[in-house]
């Protein structure tokens, strides 16, 4: 079984070369809007879609790598062929739509035109641009998307595929983990793991200078610079949450040989059949984080469906009613009187470890 990730590196172009990827970034855009004006020209005229192969020779001219390109292209036509099913349904469907060439912010090589040489990556048509390698990439090396974040720095994500290893436990306890907003996670023990201070001291930072921007006049260079900041404290607060995600993770997989945790769901379907908030974008993250940190550390990351894991009692098994507000579980059948996030952790422990519950490791679940 083939398990994939990804890696991202820090790219330091010379001026020379971020000259030519931010030409090329902008290419990729301009190519997409070319082909999408190309489309529905020869629609309105002949009333069908170009094929693929005629999209594809519209690409040749824009000076990009043809792999690239092609990429273009082959979104776009993905993209056209949805529409015409959905028309051909009956149903409405508009075009693509055209892309905003200011944000245009990554370069895609579907297979191959890279290569990695010492500390650098060599890249068709850019050359050898210097990278810092934090972590060596294991596995075989898929893709790479070239992307300019809003604070200028550029970065290179490699996706890679490896082979699944037999699992082999290492021989530690159990655990479940309930996810929360105020608490960041409450393990079925008792141990509760808080949000790190330190964000929300950045976070009250970034708000201020957010309002600052308000109050520069629109096109300045003030502005600029002020937009400037606010990528930057948003940049921090990312990488020191990422961070926070990272060494959480790992000291979890490192302590147990089983740990259940709550299939996620969208926003709407937690609060209205779950009675829970969420935070999704970053419970998915840490969820795929120790999903592909347990393989090495002999641990097994068992999804459960997380239905009324809070309304549960976790002792005798009754189910009642709980607000968003109520911090204890309290049992009118069996009298027990539980914390509400451990009450849900041991309910998610419980479900983790009953036979015949499906997403054992769940490597297919993970994408990071
Ligand atoms: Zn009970």
């Amino acid at each position: 079984m083939e398990l994939k990730r990804a890696y991202k590196f820090r790219l330091y172009p010379t001026i020379t070369q971020e000259k030519e990827l931010d030409t090329h970034r902008w290419r990729s855009k301009n190519l997409w809007n070319t082909l999408l004006d190309f489309a529905i020209k020869r629609y309105n005229e002949t009333g069908k879609f170009p094929t693929k192969s005629q999209l594809q020779s519209e690409t040749k001219k824009t000076g990009m790598y043809s792999q690239s390109a092609q990429d273009v292209s082959h979104r776009l036509h993905k993209a056209l062929l949805r529409c015409f099913i959905m028309r051909k349904r009956g149903k409405k469907a508009g075009f693509p739509r055209f892309k905003n060439i200011d944000r245009a912010k990554s370069i895609y090589y579907p297979q191959s035109g890279f290569s990695i040489v010492g500390k650098k990556v060599k890249i068709t048509p850019f050359g050898e641009i210097s990278m810092v390698i934090h972590r060596p990439i294991e596995g075989t090396m898929k893709t790479l998307s070239l992307k300019r974040e809003s604070s200028g720095k550029w970065f290179a994500v490699f996706t890679v595929e490896q082979e699944t290893k037999p699992f082999i436990s290492n021989g530690k306890g159990q655990i479940g983990i309930d996810l929360g907003l105020k608490t960041f996670a409450t393990l079925s023990n008792g141990t509760k793991i808080g949000n790190p201070r330190h964000l929300a001291k950045w976070e009250k930072i970034l708000a201020k200078r957010q309002r600052n921007i308000s109050r520069k006049k629109k096109g300045s260079k003030s502005r600029f610079l002020a937009k400037r900041k606010v990528a930057n404290v948003y940049e921090k607060i990312q990488n020191s949450r990422a961070d926070f995600l990272h060494k959480t993770s790992i000291q979890l997989v490192n302590s147990y040989s089983l740990i259940g945790i709550e299939r996620l769901q969208s926003q709407e379907m937690a609060e209205h059949a779950y009675g829970k908030q969420i935070n999704d974008a970053g419970w998915n993250r840490f969820a795929n984080m120790m999903v592909y940190k347990a393989e090495n550390a002999g641990c097994q990351v068992v999804f459960v469906d997380a239905k009324d894991t809070t309304k549960t009692c976790h002792v005798c098994g009754t189910k009642k009613n709980m607000s968003l507000y109520e911090r204890t579980y309290v049992c009118d059948k069996c009298n027990s009187v539980t914390d509400r996030d451990i009450n849900a952790a041991q309910n998610i422990l419980h479900r983790a470890t009953t036979v015949g519950q499906t997403g054992s490791h769940a490597w297919g679940d993970t994408n990071e």
